[in-house]
């Protein structure tokens, strides 16, 4: 069993260190909200001072901090965790920040002769409650194995995410796709109600198509994925299909601004002659519009 010093005990933060605990660790965890800090103290774990109080004598320092700055602050700053942090000790940032801010610190710390890996996490406060966060281990093969058991407490899944700044990359990856298909969600839930069907009927048979299931799982693995742009839905037919919706939606005053964008891409896709290759090349254009080498001819 280890010492930690756990920094940041919101939402998220608060179950992760309980989780600890529960897991036999020994805690010790700083926040600026004492009422924070004391409820921790009441199951089991012992009150840091200041950062710098937290990492001392502590094996692993984990922050789960709002921004990158905190994070920064809480780490090289006054009093921060560097000032008391053992050469030997592994620091875990499992905050969502910008990746550049999480290259830098892990650069400035191994300049100091400190080791610091990033393990953002997938999913919400519910899921940490139970301990089943996703975990997205940035860090070399040892730190990832060596944080293991702390993020078996956590959580019920850790993707080894290749290497230091990869974990929160995939995490940024996965945050832009999930927030933005919310957005392209509600436009199509606002439509559906707005020509006046019943939405449960439309989730209904949403839930079993690529629109509820997504195209990573469906579409995309026996065709674009497959190297093969061989039609089973051609680019042409699903740009007319995304027209009568727009057109349908702009008859009934329900803005489109995902759609609309969608038929951008589905515009650039047949502009580059694929008008007939399978929709899934909409992927392989616009890979090759952003300069990365063709895959499928
Ligand atoms: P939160 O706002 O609930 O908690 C942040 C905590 O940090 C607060 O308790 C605050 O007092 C503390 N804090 C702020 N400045 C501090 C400082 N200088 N020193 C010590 N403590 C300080 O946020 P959260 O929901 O727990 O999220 C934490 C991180 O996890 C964020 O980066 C967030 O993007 C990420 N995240 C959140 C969720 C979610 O569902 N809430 C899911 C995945 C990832």
């Amino acid at each position: 069993m280890s010492t930690i010093g756990f920094i940041g005990l919101g939402q998220m933060g608060t179950p992760m260190a309980l989780n600890l605990i529960k897991g036999g660790h020994s805690v010790k965890v700083f926040d600026i909200n004492q009422d924070a800090v004391q409820q921790l103290v009441e199951q089991g774990a012992s009150a840091a001072t200041s950062p710098a109080d937290a990492a001392l004598d502590s094996e692993f320092v984990v922050t789960m901090l709002p921004n990158g700055t905190l994070v920064k602050n809480v780490i090289l700053g006054e009093n921060g965790v560097t000032t008391t942090l053992d050469k030997n000790a592994l620091l875990i940032d499992m905050s969502t920040i910008h990746p550049l801010e999480t290259d830098s610190l892990i650069k400035q710390m191994s300049e100091l002769g400190f080791s610091m890996m990033e393990a953002p996490v997938g999913r919400t406060s519910e899921h940490a409650v139970r301990g089943e966060l996703l975990i997205m281990a940035g860090g070399t093969k040892e730190q990832v194995e060596r944080a293991k058991p702390l993020f078996a407490c956590m959580g019920n899944e850790t993707v080894d995410c290749g290497g230091a700044g990869k974990g929160i990359r995939v995490k940024i990856i996965n945050n832009y796709m999930s927030i933005a298909l919310n957005a392209l969600s509600a436009e199509a839930a606002t439509l559906s109600e707005a020509i006046g069907l019943d939405w449960e009927t439309s989730m209904q048979v949403m839930s079993g198509t690529p629109a509820g299931k997504g195209h990573f799982t469906t579409t995309w693995p026996g065709k674009v994925l497959a190297g093969d742009l061989s039609p089973v839905f051609m680019v042409d037919l699903a740009h007319k299909d995304l027209g009568i919706a727009l057109d349908l939606a702009n008859q009934v005053n329900v803005p489109m601004p995902c759609g609309a964008a969608a038929r951008e891409m589905y515009n650039l896709t047949r502009a580059a002659g694929r008008g007939r290759q399978d929709w899934t090349a909409v992927l392989e254009q616009l890979r090759v519009s952003s300069g990365l080498a063709p895959k499928v001819s």
